[in-house]
């Protein structure tokens, strides 16, 4: 009987004690236990990406391997090739645009010599600074006004959405790789070691590693199911560097994707429903420059048809 009462009074005790928390968490607690934060302001993972990009693969290289400059530094490995082919359109570009000759620039002086090197401009649209080079902007420009004649606007998702900086891509490159060896390691696919070796390369050196370990399922996208090149642009290989690429806010509408497409901006990049290139050509020169069209999400991308 004393045992009972005794655990009855604890039993009390604690309920009282409990109620006394819960009761002072909802009365004067005013922090909610923090959430992890959101930092990505322009995430480039786009949830309604329902497919992957269906691109031939082994296909002979037709057009679009003679349309490059005599120049250009073809890629010499597996990793440049496949970038060459997410990304490559925007090395055909015309109409006054400059691209890079290389698929992926080293570092940030890299960048910034490329970047110094083309003539651009810079807007401010929508209340955001944006800069491209001079014939893409004119040609957006040519676009707004046309959008805005029809009753629409045409204008960038953020501040990011046009011109980045290398360092911009390598932060958002290790918002992706950082987490995915803390979830690889811990699932026991990659050891500490591994893991280690290329956090300590540089960007650049991490690349072809992560596409390689990609190859064996070890996906680094942020849902960690399909490669990272869907979800951002290995550092040094963004169009945004090249000031040849602008994210749209209304890149929903069909109407708004039609006035782009009519001042010779595409969409180049099949897993990013937000991104458009500025590629300087009516669509129909597009086969022409080696391109091919392929649908993702209802939306019609030119890309290399490699
Ligand atoms: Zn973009």
């Amino acid at each position: 009987m004393r045992t009972i009462k005794i655990l009855a009074f604890f039993a009390i005790l604690v309920f009282a004690g409990c109620w006394s928390i819960d009761s002072k968490a909802g009365n004067s607690r005013t922090e909610m236990p923090s959430e992890r934060p959101v930092a990505t302001p322009t995430p480039r993972i786009t949830p309604t990406m329902t497919t992957t990009p269906t691109i031939a693969n082994g296909k002979k290289s037709g057009g679009f391997m003679a349309q490059l400059p005599s120049d250009f530094e073809q890629p010499s490995d597996d990793a440049g090739r496949l970038l060459l082919r997410e990304y490559g359109s925007l090395f055909v570009a015309g109409n006054g645009a400059i691209a890079p000759k290389k698929v992926v620039f080293k570092d940030e002086s890299d960048v910034m010599a490329f970047q110094a090197s083309v003539p651009q401009s810079t807007e401010t649209i929508g209340g955001y600074s944006v800069t491209l080079q001079t014939p893409a902007m004119t040609a957006l420009k040519a676009a707004i006004a046309e959008a805005r004649s029809a009753g629409l606007s045409i204008g960038p998702r953020g501040a990011d959405s046009a011109k980045r900086g290398y360092k911009q891509t390598v932060t958002l490159w290790a918002s992706r790789v950082n987490p995915g060896f803390v979830f690889w390691v811990g699932k026991g696919r990659v050891t500490q070691a591994e893991a280690s070796r290329i956090k300590a390369m540089s960007p650049f050196e991490q690349v072809p590693e992560i596409l390689r370990l990609e190859q064996s399922g070890i996906y680094f996208a942020k849902d960690l199911s399909k490669s990272i090149i869907y979800s951002v642009a290995p550092p040094g290989t963004s169009q945004h560097l090249s000031m040849l690429a602008l994210d749209v806010q209304q890149n929903e509408n069909p109407r708004v994707r039609e006035i782009l497409a009519r001042n010779g901006w595409f969409q180049t990049v099949s897993s990013d429903l937000p991104h458009f290139t500025y590629l300087g050509v009516p669509e129909t020169d597009l086969p022409g420059l080696g391109l091919k069209p392929v649908t993702n999400s209802g939306r019609r991308f030119w890309v290399p048809d490699l």
